[in-house]
């Protein structure tokens, strides 16, 4: 076949995984988490499942879960929103992504993505005819440079991507930066895509802040959202878009054409699952950054440098320290056929390779499974 896609590989993710089970390394690569799926949420599926209905649900999703999505930004951001209008039900961010992306793209304009990012924008923003304007963040601080970022902006901009907390550097963006950002959106009349998966993974006392909450943004943001993150269930795919009542109609005409619907069970016990009270979400965060530390201080013992990660699930280290050699992609390997624990590569998120070669571990495992990956790296090293 001769076509752009013909011409991309498999992803990171799916490669370190395989590699993973081949050596059978303990997985800290592919971001999924283990012993944490809450057992009401999965018990709430199967009595869905057991009453039906079992046809179609409404392309913009089952009423009952846009509904407590409704409630959760209102209980979360003081977000008022209309669940008829203002949120739509996907197949995981995956498809929010593809169809926010697919409905707002024409041929020629341009999209400004943030680097390091998540791996499935830049073949959705080229598949789409556009050209990806990357502006790269860089560490230990991953600030946002905002000279090269308004530099990034042209009247062929439509839109930027922006995903706080953000994968895999674990910053989360303060209000301040969203503003700024905003305010350059508005400028240049763009659309400002959130990718906020990890929304409900933010430690130490900061707070997510949705972009489409701040003052005058509401109009040009799009929200996206996903179960699979806050409910550790990321086989479950359902995700959501929350937007402005005049942009969604033409985010669901692509919705409508990519996968239309998502199972009504799922959605059901994900409704269910928002509804729990603020136990089951300060939980997440608590046990997540209890696992983060967890991974973090073994690293960090074992002589890697660990950058610090205010969100998401995981974090990156230095692992040059210990004396591994080569890029980054080659020391994930040796780490994996080795010394048998898994990692991803932080180029995978870069376009072109950043200078010092970067892992990124996934700490959303059991604490056995982080302990069993420390002890490896210990006796390896
Ligand atoms: N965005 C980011 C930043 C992610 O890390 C992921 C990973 N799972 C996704 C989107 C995709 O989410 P989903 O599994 O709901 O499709
Ligand atoms: N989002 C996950 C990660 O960053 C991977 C999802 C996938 O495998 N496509 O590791």
């Amino acid at each position: 076949v001769n076509s752009l896609f013909a011409s991309l590989g498999t992803t990171i993710f799916t490669t370190m995984s395989a590699l993973a089970q081949a050596h059978g390394a303990v997985n800290l690569g592919q971001g999924f988490p283990e012993g944490l799926e809450p057992p009401g949420v999965i018990e709430a599926a199967r009595r869905a499942l057991a009453e039906g209905p079992h046809q179609y649900p409404p392309m913009m999703g089952d009423p009952v879960l846009r509904q407590a999505l409704a409630r959760h930004e209102a209980r979360f951001y003081d977000h008022a929103v209309n669940p008829d209008s203002e949120i739509m039900v996907t197949s995981g961010a995956t498809e929010a992504l593809a169809a926010v992306l697919l409905a707002l793209i024409d041929p020629g304009d341009e999209v400004i993505v943030l680097e390091p990012f998540y791996d499935s924008y830049l073949p959705v923003i080229r598949r789409a005819g556009a050209t990806a304007r990357l502006v790269r963040l860089a560490p230990p601080a991953w600030d946002l440079p905002l000279p090269a970022l308004e530099a990034a902006f042209s009247p062929k901009t439509k839109l930027i991507v922006v995903n706080s907390p953000m994968n895999p550097c674990g910053k989360v963006f303060t209000a301040e930066e969203l503003a700024l950002i905003g305010a350059l959106a508005r400028r240049h009349d763009a659309y400002v895509v959130c990718d906020e998966v990890y929304e409900h993974l933010v430690f130490d006392g900061q707070a997510h802040v949705p972009a489409i909450t701040l003052p005058g943004l509401r109009e040009r943001t799009v929200r996206i959202g996903s179960a699979g993150k806050t409910f550790s269930l990321t086989s479950w795919k359902v995700g959501y878009v929350i937007a402005d009542a005049a942009l969604m109609p033409v985010l669901a005409r692509a919705h409508q054409y990519l996968t239309f619907t998502t199972p009504t069970a799922l959605q059901r016990a994900v409704a269910w699952g928002l509804d729990q009270d603020d136990a089951y979400f300060d939980g997440l965060t608590r046990d997540m950054a209890a696992r983060r530390d967890r991974l973090a201080q073994g690293l960090s013992r074992l002589g890697m440098t660990v950058l610090p990660t205010a969100g998401t699930y995981f974090l990156i280290a230095d692992p040059r320290p210990l004396g591994l050699e080569g890029s980054d992609e080659a020391v994930c390997r040796t780490l994996t056929v080795e010394a048998g624990v898994t990692a991803i590569p932080v180029g995978a998120f870069h376009e072109t390779a950043p200078a010092s070669p970067l892992i990124r571990f996934c700490f959303a495992k059991r604490e056995t499974d982080l302990d069993e990956a420390l002890a490896r790296l210990a006796r390896f090293f």
